[in-house]
């Protein structure tokens, strides 16, 4: 250390205050990073690894980005999960001799991004913090750049399970949590634990200071489940977790003496994981943060719960990795908000739809209103396109890091208000209402801005002119001086030429010696006696006179004011517009909302969308109800279907069909209809009566997850758990395909076990909607009194199968699999001997079907005879038995199936032999033959 440079020892005594961070270390106009971090940041960054230092034996690695450019840096190390913490220089190196004063301003952190360059306007940012002791769990989520806070606590056996669909649903970019927990909680997720035994001995660490977290190692792989993939785990001291402190720290946030008014009353873990989040966040953003103004308490699961799997499986919102630019997700369809704060509040509506009537009632109702109101609605949404992001603006006001335009944004807001307000003043709708009222027109906050701030204000407080003139006299005078500085040196410089009767005398400037009298040196002779010699050029003489010094000390001293009286007076405007912020924050509340049903309202009409009948029975009555996305992505004309479900007589439908029928379409549109009411928009059918379901459960489709260990039917197989551990009554479950990943014998044992499950379960039966190629399930439906047989139809046309995608009553006989092949473009080999060998299965078929009416015709009598003994009426054949005939007759087949494949590949072998001379045979040629021959079937 000790032969070090100072620089290096100042970044070494900085780098020891931020561990687990990568130090952006402000070198003049560069961000340097030095030693690991410089060869982290060349990795992530692919950009060139130097050295300084390279002339000594010892030279320091080192990497660097431009200042002005830092931004884009910085965002893809916080995407990869790094933590990075901004040092500046903290005095100016123009008046420092010495080392110049260096500072970490903010650590940026996964989940405390409040950059408008480093984050998407439609997506909230969340961080989130996890405590819990005995069977107590608590979660709070904060995103620092709204002030958007939430917490919710669960305890008993089931409150882990609660907790994680809450952190699924907000999907957190960072989550803290205290260090005892460390490992339990990378176990929890690395292995996707139903529980987390929280009573389990934990390991005691050593005690660090906040800034001691850390993020996982990175070269460990991801401890993620699903949604987890993009979360950033730092464990945070225990000290930071104390409920009195963290009370205390909430207190002193929200200005409040208790917590009750926030519901958090003998909440002690919830108020635990709120305080650790907030000081977490007012840590690493080095402010007070005064814009988290309150915190919300909510109850695990009161909205219509979707866990990550059905949140993917639904194509709900675009998937991170979606390169090709194409709208596929629901979100992308119904996404019609004007400003980014809509586009967040609908995000969360359609994530967290809700379960309460009232409020799906209330939104329905705005949105019809405004549905009906062409003219209405067109205004509110230019007047909404006019309005800036305020939620995050009062964010970066309240974190200093707001920018003079961020206040004239502010300002085009506000203004919009009145014009909204007019709009809305006849609303009939109970929220349009409270929307109306909670528009706040702000007008003291306006008229400060307009006095104060300049109408061409620049983006950057450094460039000047930001401050409006009239607004502070001193301002004025300076800057009155400034600006006839050009003025005066005209004046100056003409009184010296006739002065000293030099025609060539210029008065000039530059950065080392100020202003100055130059003449060239022929002329220097004859400068007037109180000129001073300040520089000796080759050419020219340059002097300095005692009335430049001191209007040099005015203007240069006159530009330095204006910048610190500039800086001075926004700091002081933005002060007094924070007082205001809860204010500006219900306005921006209401904005958002307003756009986001002015938004569905747009959607409905542009789409044909209807409102749906939401009621308190448990029919589900979709008719000619449409998928949303195919409808809007596919030119060809989406045929509609109706569909019907209740608790009784149809909560299970087995729906059965071609390859590319659409049945997966069927499933996925009645779940999007259902979630697209609850969250208060219109749907796309033609009429619609829905009940409000509390969960919808998807599994679909194959997906390994190889990364976790678990292989295809691994990941099947523990969706289909989670869904008979929690569905209920009001939930919609929706299986495609179960039990594909296995053998067929055991796949198709599974699929009958499930549905038999769903349909009759004490407490787990829900309406299934269950589609599958095992035609033997279709068996249940006759057996099952809840269970109902659905199709969806196609036709032969000229060889060719035409998907007619009608949903109908009864069950498929095919599945057209080869004419789908041919349609994805399989080689006509393939597809000829496929045709070939499908023929040849489906003539065994006919002889089992033959003999199993034997059978029948045998068994016959006998049941006849029963059903005598049983007062003439018919006996139902019980479920085993039915099991017994489907798993009969697929075993028959698989058996004849094998013995026919196995004579198919044995055709060519058997051809071959038939035609052998074997009266010209050489003995040679017969020993290749049978050589070749075995070599063959072995
Ligand atoms: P598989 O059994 O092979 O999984 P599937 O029966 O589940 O097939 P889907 O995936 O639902 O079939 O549908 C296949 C395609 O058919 C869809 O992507 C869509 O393009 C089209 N399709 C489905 N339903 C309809 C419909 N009602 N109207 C128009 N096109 C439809």
């Amino acid at each position: 250390m000790s032969n070090l440079t100072p620089m290096l020892r100042q970044y070494h005594e900085l780098k020891k205050q931020h561990p687990g961070t990568l130090l952006f270390f402000r070198l003049g106009d560069f961000y340097e990073l030095f030693y690991e971090d410089a060869q982290t940041g060349a990795r992530e960054l692919e950009i060139a690894l130097t050295a300084r230092n390279k002339e000594r034996n010892n030279p320091v690695p080192m990497c660097g980005v431009p200042h002005h450019a830092a931004a884009s840096y910085i965002v893809r190390l916080v995407r990869k999960g790094y933590r990075v913490a901004i040092c500046e220089q903290t005095e100016d190196a123009a008046q420092s001799k010495k080392l110049i004063r260096r500072e970490v301003v903010r650590i940026i952190t996964p989940g405390t991004i409040i950059d408008p360059q480093l984050i998407e306007p439609h997506e909230s940012i969340y961080l989130a913090a996890v405590c819990g002791t005995g069977d107590t769990l608590a979660a709070a989520f904060l995103d620092v750049s709204t002030g958007d806070f939430r917490v919710t606590q669960a305890c008993g056996t089931q409150a882990w399970a609660r907790i994680k669909a809450d952190l699924e649903a907000y999907a957190p970019r960072e989550l803290i949590f205290p260090t005892s927990l460390a490992q339990l909680f990378q176990n929890a997720y690395a292995h996707g634990a139903a529980s987390l035994p929280l009573q389990t001995e934990v390991a005691t660490q050593r005690p660090s200071t906040l800034s001691d977290a850390k993020t996982v190692d990175r070269d460990s792989p991801p401890p993620s489940i699903d949604v987890f993939n993009l979360m950033t785990l730092t464990p945070i001291d225990d000290d930071a977790w104390r409920t009195q402190d963290c009370a205390s720290l909430l207190c002193e946030q929200f200005g409040v003496r208790t917590l009750d008014g926030y519901g958090l009353a003998y909440k002690t873990e919830a108020v635990r994981a709120a305080g650790a989040c907030l000081r977490y966040a007012r840590e690493t953003q080095r402010v007070a943060a005064a814009h988290i103004t309150e915190i919300n308490y909510f109850e695990p699961q009161d909205h219509l719960v979707l866990d990550s799997v059905t949140v993917r499986n639904l194509e709900l919102i675009p998937a991170s990795n979606n390169q090709d630019g194409h709208a596929h997700a629901l979100l992308d369809v119904i996404d019609e908000t004007r400003t980014g704060m809509g586009s967040r509040t609908l995000r969360t509506w359609l994530l967290r739809p809700s379960i309460r009537r009232a409020e799906i009632e209330a939104r329905l109702g705005a949105v019809d209103e405004l549905h009906r109101a062409h003219l209405k609605r067109d205004h509110l949404r230019a007047r909404l396109k006019e309005v800036a992001d305020l939620e995050r603006l009062m964010g970066r006001l309240n974190m200093n890091t707001i920018s003079p335009r961020d206040l004239l944004a502010l300002l085009r807001s506000l203004e919009q208000v009145p014009q909204i307000c007019q709009a809305l003043s006849d609303a009939e709708s109970s929220l349009l209402q409270i929307l109306y009222e909670n528009l706040d027109e702000l007008t003291d906050v306006c008229s400060l801005i307009k006095h104060a701030i300049s109408d061409d204000a620049p983006a950057k407080l450094t460039d000047g002119g930001v401050v409006r003139e009239g607004y502070s006299t001193e301002l004025d005078e300076l800057r009155s001086i400034s600006r006839n500085a050009k003025q005066t040196i005209a004046a100056l410089e003409a009184r010296e030429r006739s002065r000293s009767g030099i025609s060539s005398l210029r008065v000039r400037f530059n950065g080392v010696f100020g202003y100055f009298i130059e003449v060239s040196k022929a002329s220097a002779a004859r400068v007037p006696a109180d000129y001073e010699r300040r520089q000796t050029l080759s050419n020219a003489e340059r002097f300095t006179t005692p009335e430049l010094k001191e209007w040099e000390r005015r203007v240069l001293g006159a530009e330095d004011h204006i910048a610190e009286l500039e800086t001075k007076i926004f700091k002081e405007v933005c002060e007094q517009i924070s007082a205001h912020t809860k204010r500006i924050q219900a306005t921006a509340r209401a904005f958002a909302s307003l756009d986001a049903l002015a938004g569905l309202a747009e959607v409905a009409v542009r789409r044909r969308y209807v409102r749906p009948l939401m009621h308190e029975t448990d029919e589900i009555e979709i008719v000619a109800g449409r998928h949303p996305m195919i409808e809007a992505s596919s030119d060809e004309h989406f045929i509609p279907n109706d569909l019907y479900m209740n608790n009784s007589m149809a909560r299970l439908l087995i729906i059965t069909g071609p390859n590319m029928g659409g049945k997966s379409t069927v499933l996925r549109q009645t779940a999007l209809i259902s979630i697209l009411a609850q969250m208060g928009s219109f749907v796309p059918a033609e009429r619609a009566r829905l009940p409000v379901l509390d969960r919808i459960f998807t599994r679909v489709g194959a997906n390994d997850d190889l990364a976790r260990g678990r292989s295809t039917f691994m990941v099947e197989m523990t969706e289909t758990a989670q869904i008979l551990h929690h569905a209920s009554a009001r939930s919609l479950v929706l299986l495609d395909e179960i039990g594909r990943g296995t053998a067929t014998f055991d796949g198709l044992s599974i699929a009958w076990a499930v549905a038999e499950y769903l349909h009759d379960s004490a407490e787990h039966a829900a309406k299934t909607l269950f589609a599958t190629h095992y035609h033997e399930l279709t068996e249940l439906a006759e057996r099952l009194p809840g269970a109902q047989n659905y199709q969806i139809t196609a036709t032969e046309r000229d060889g060719e199968v035409v998907f007619l995608h009608k949903l109908e009553r009864g069950r498929a006989s095919k599945s057209y699999g080869i004419e789908v092949a041919r349609l994805a473009g399989l080689p006509s080999v393939v597809l000829a001997r496929a045709r070939e060998v499908l023929t040849r299965l489906e003539r065994y078929e006919l002889d089992v079907f033959a003999e199993e009416m034997k059978e029948t015709t045998v068994a016959a009598p006998a049941q006849e005879k029963a059903r005598k003994e049983n007062n003439g009426e018919a006996l139902e054949e019980p479920r085993e038995a039915a099991l017994g005939g489907a798993i009969k007759r697929a075993n028959r087949r698989r058996i004849i199936a094998q013995a026919t494949l196995f004579e198919a590949t044995n055709q060519s072998l058997l051809d071959e032999l038939r035609n052998i001379e074997v009266e010209t045979l050489q003995p040679e040629e017969a020993r290749q033959m049978l050589q070749s021959i075995r070599a063959r079937i072995m």
